[in-house]
């Protein structure tokens, strides 16, 4: 976006991996820009015809803003239709001639708009030239940001608990990770500093971090959320040691309203957008002064996980090394998704629907969070199970007291103890995540006992009966 009242991103060429330094831009996609020369005939490309492509049309059936309910979708939901000519016949910016065809790494121009709209709506970047760029989903952002920052033998910061998908993208390229310790509002800036200022090259045979992976909203998988001023923290030790900050924010629309407990007035919904804007906790991105951000959104968590679709947020020198990337990898996501997300989300929802949808997300992943929670109160034995309420993300941490099992006194290890659980819980029919699967430095040593559970999956019902059953198990486990 034009904008000359803000200043540039700083570079980053001192960052970038080697990988990222020798990509050159791809042959054939650089011919594509002679294809606007009016009157062309393109013998060039390698664009099958669209006469070939099998799909006249897609209709979808979506619901219409507000009424988000299945049922008011089922009877009242509108279906909207994407045809192979729909540009030439003068009935939508996008059709399935484009769309099912190759297209530039950036993914559909008509859906980077929304994207980059929607972006500006919620983040103002207080840079001037941020861009975005499309992806196939974090997952793949991810790996494509350690290919565009890192080395072979380099460590990278996290969350001492984090993703274990994303410890995982890490391990096979050479890249090890270090743990920021956390409280129960995620990354301790102290901590992080600590580390940076304390790194001892020979003795880790490696250079000091220059890369932040977190997860600052419901962290995946502790449930915490960083405050504005716990991100004004980081970012600072960020700028101190210069470090890139690679933000992961599947979970940020699911920011819940406030848990007030059994019993208790529930806060009132937001009245409008501007208010819900609001009562969103600033992003990193939108205090990058620097531009030494890499924002991961994605439509997985508000969307659907099987359009594959989500888009990144940089400057544009890093976007650039990653369309790059993606040139030559994942190319753009798939157009099919496009097309449908376009059709939803800017012909049918628009920027005011969509954010109908995400404040209605809200109140629906507030009811299932508070379910879980009052089932935690009655069921669990307080005596030795401990959590802090989650305010977003899909996630509850449960932290168990294991020093008062009675294996710890005769001798029994941590680990033993955790596995005890898990199995006995799986026996008494409820599976729940091991706390140390999400250690971000896997040869670390943990003091703590922890369980996920999440609230997205089942009903009401279902997660008061898991609760039940966990709760069962930690008395027969405990003799309580
Ligand atoms: N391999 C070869 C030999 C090709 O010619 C092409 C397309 N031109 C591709 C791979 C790309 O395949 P895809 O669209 O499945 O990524
Ligand atoms: N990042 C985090 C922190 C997640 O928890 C998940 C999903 O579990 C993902 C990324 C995956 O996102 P995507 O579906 O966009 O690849």
């Amino acid at each position: 976006p034009a904008c000359y009242t803000k200043p540039k991103a700083k570079n980053f060429d001192h960052l970038l991996s080697l990988e990222a330094k020798s990509r050159q831009a791809s042959t054939l996609k650089g011919a594509a820009r002679y294809l606007k020369n009016p009157g062309i005939i393109s013998l060039g490309g390698g664009l099958p015809s669209a006469e070939y492509f099998p799909f006249e049309s897609i209709d979808i059936k979506v619901p219409n803003p507000p009424g988000f309910s299945p049922e008011a979708t089922q009877q009242f939901g509108a279906v909207l239709h994407a045809g192979k000519h729909d540009i030439r016949d003068g009935k939508s910016l996008y059709d399935l001639e484009i769309a099912l065809n190759y297209g530039q790494a950036t993914g559909s121009a008509q859906i980077l708009r929304f994207a980059t709209e929607h972006t500006e709506i919620i983040h103002n970047p207080p840079y001037s030239d941020w861009q975005c760029t499309m992806t196939s989903g974090s997952t793949y952002a991810w790996d494509t940001a350690l290919r565009v920052l890192t080395e072979r033998g380099d460590y990278i910061l996290m969350e001492e608990y984090t993703f274990s998908s994303a410890a995982e993208t890490a391990f096979p390229l050479g890249v090890k990770t270090i743990g920021v310790p956390i409280d129960a509002q995620g990354l301790i800036p102290e901590a992080m500093d600590e580390i940076l200022s304390n790194w001892d090259e020979k003795a880790r045979g490696a250079r000091k971090p220059h890369v932040l992976y977190t997860i600052p909203t419901g962290q995946n998988p502790t449930g915490a959320t960083q405050s504005a001023e716990r991100r004004q923290a980081v970012y600072k030790v960020a700028q101190k040691h210069d470090i890139y900050i690679v933000e992961d924010e599947p979970y940020y629309f699911l920011q819940m309203q406030p848990y007030v407990g059994q019993g208790a007035a529930p806060p009132p919904p937001p009245a409008n957008h501007d208010e819900f804007i609001k009562s969103l906790v600033p992003s990193f991105l939108s205090m990058d002064v620097d531009g030494r951000v890499c924002r991961l959104e994605s439509f997985s968590k508000v969307i659907a996980p099987g359009s594959r679709v989500g888009w990144i947020v940089a400057s544009e020198q890093m976007v650039e090394r990653f369309v790059r990337t993606f040139e030559v990898s994942s190319q753009n996501p798939s157009g099919i998704s496009q097309v449908v997300l376009y059709k939803l989300l800017d012909e049918h929802w628009g920027h005011t629907g969509y954010l109908d949808w995400l404040i209605h997300l809200r109140l629906e992943y507030t009811n299932r969070r508070d379910a879980l929670l009052h089932s935690c109160e009655k069921h669990l034995p307080t005596e030795i199970a401990h959590w802090v309420a989650p305010a977003a993300g899909m996630f509850h941490w449960i932290e168990i007291d294991w020093k008062k099992h009675p294996g710890a006194a005769a001798g029994k290890s941590r680990e033993e103890i955790e596995e005890a659980i898990f199995l006995s819980a799986v026996d008494n029919q409820v599976l729940l995540s091991c706390g140390s699967w999400f250690k971000a430095d896997r040869s670390a040593v943990m003091d703590k006992m922890f369980f996920r559970a999440t609230y997205a999956a089942a009903s009401s019902e279902k997660i008061d009966e898991a609760i039940a059953r966990f709760a069962k198990c930690l008395r027969d486990q405990f003799s309580l």
